[in-house]
C-alpha cells in the first residue's frame, strides 16, 4: 500500500505534508499545481494525512471513486511530469 494525493491539493499546495514526511517522499516542482507521493519511498506512516489542511491524502486502496484518476496521475508524474500536468488540466480544468 501507499498513499495518494488527490484533487483538494490542486492550487492549495501549502506543502504541509512535505514538511512532516519523515522520508521526504512527497514531491512537487514549481510548474506543478499539486504534490505527488513516491510509492517506492512511502513508508505508510500516515503523518501527512493528519497534516493536510484540506484532507487531500488517502491510502491508495481507499481512494474515493471520484478521485481514482489521481492514482494514475500520481504514477504518471514519476514517469513524465508534463504528461501528469496535462492530466491534471484535463481532470480539473485550467488554473
Ligand atoms: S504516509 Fe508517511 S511516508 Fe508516506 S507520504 Fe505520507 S508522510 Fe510520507
Ligand atoms: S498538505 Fe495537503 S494541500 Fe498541502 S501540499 Fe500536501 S496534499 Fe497538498
Amino acid at each position: 500500500m501507499t498513499f495518494v494525493i488527490t484533487e483538494a491539493c490542486i492550487d492549495v499546495k501549502d506543502l504541509s505534508c512535505i514538511e512532516v514526511c519523515p522520508v521526504d517522499c512527497i514531491h512537487t516542482d514549481d510548474d506543478d499545481r499539486m504534490c505527488y507521493i513516491d510509492p517506492d519511498e512511502c513508508i505508510d506512516c500516515t503523518v501527512c494525512v493528519e497534516a493536510c489542511p484540506v484532507a487531500a491524502i488517502y491510502p491508495d486502496k481507499e481512494t474515493p471513486a471520484d478521485m481514482q484518476a489521481y492514482l494514475a496521475i500520481n504514477q504518471r508524474w514519476f514517469e513524465d511530469k508534463d504528461a501528469a500536468r496535462n492530466m491534471v488540466q484535463e481532470v480539473r480544468g485550467p488554473s
